[in-house]
């Protein structure tokens, strides 16, 4: 059972109300605030998860989501069901869904390594209208030279989010790969691209190799947030060997959520 636990709000008014009463209820019921809890319980969107992770993951942490908006992937359960939500976190036992991440090791041009882990996707694009230009090496052979506006590559649990606008394909949330999408390549007899997204399985890595560049041209955002890496050298890719633990009080139903996302009418 669940002993020590944090409580992560969007900040507006339901989603404090909710976490206050949350908050008091775990309390009175014997379980304990904690800095490296058991269960992170976020109350909000699938920003507020994603801010969680960032702030609270830890290998043996696990992760539960009530929407107090609109249904999410991560927020998977809603504000009628709190009760629900708050009882069971109170009385059972969850299962545990293990889902993977990637790993990016940014190089900069200065020497200094940066290392990051993300639940959805890491994008690097360029800053300006102008393109960016890279080599794409997969394990350490030149794959591609690609020219364009930026790459995105996004775990399998955020191929619902951003890689999907970008037609990338829907991946189960279980399945141990990342999926690398171009975002409009140009390709002509210098720069050439394979055109569609790649998935490459754990164990296998790719690699941004940069030319030299002097100005700060290029933007890093890793799940929806932005990092300020300055002249980037190269950029690691994995799948990491850390996995996301959920805490499923019920069966997560992944494919009837993107049939309700995505080909439900309103
Ligand atoms: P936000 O407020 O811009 O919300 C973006 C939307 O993405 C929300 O509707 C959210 O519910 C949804 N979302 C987030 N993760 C999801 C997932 N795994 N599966 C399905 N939907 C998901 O920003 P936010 O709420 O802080 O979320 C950040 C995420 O937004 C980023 O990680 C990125 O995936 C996504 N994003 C998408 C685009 C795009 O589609 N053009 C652009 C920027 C960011």
């Amino acid at each position: 059972m669940v002993k020590t636990f944090q409580i992560i709000d969007r900040g507006d008014p339901k989603s404090r109300e909710i976490a206050e009463r949350y908050k008091k209820s775990l309390l009175k019921g014997g379980l304990t605030i904690s800095q490296t809890p058991d269960l992170v319980i976020s109350i909000g969107g699938d920003g507020t998860m994603l801010k969680g992770f960032r702030d609270f993951y830890n290998p043996s942490t696990a992760f539960v989501g009530l929407h107090t908006g609109t249904l999410g992937f991560y927020a998977d359960w809603s504000k009628n069901e709190s009760e629900l939500l708050l009882k069971s976190i109170l009385q059972e036992q969850p299962q545990l869904e293990k889902c993977p991440l990637i790993k990016g090791e940014f190089k900069l041009q200065s020497g200094e390594k940066k290392e990051y882990l993300a639940m959805n996707e890491i994008v690097i694009k360029s800053k300006s209208i102008s393109t960016m230009i890279l080599d794409v090496k997969i394990n350490g052979e030149k794959f591609e030279s690609f020219r364009g506006d930026g790459i995105l590559i996004s775990t399998p649990s955020g191929s619902t989010a951003y890689s999907h606008s970008l037609w990338g394909s829907v991946i189960h949330p279980t399945i141990e790969a990342m999926q690398v999408i171009e975002m409009a390549s140009i390709n002509n007899s210098v720069f050439r691209t394979l055109n569609r997204s790649l998935v490459l399985p754990k164990n296998q890595q790719l690699m941004l190799d940069f030319p030299e560049h002097d100005d700060d041209s290029i933007i890093v955002g890793i799940d929806g947030k932005e990092y300020p890496l300055n002249k980037i050298q190269a950029v690691n890719i994995s799948v990491a060997e850390e996995k996301i633990n959920f805490a499923r009080y019920r069966t997560f139903p992944f494919w009837k959520r993107v049939m309700e996302k995505f080909l439900k009418e309103y």
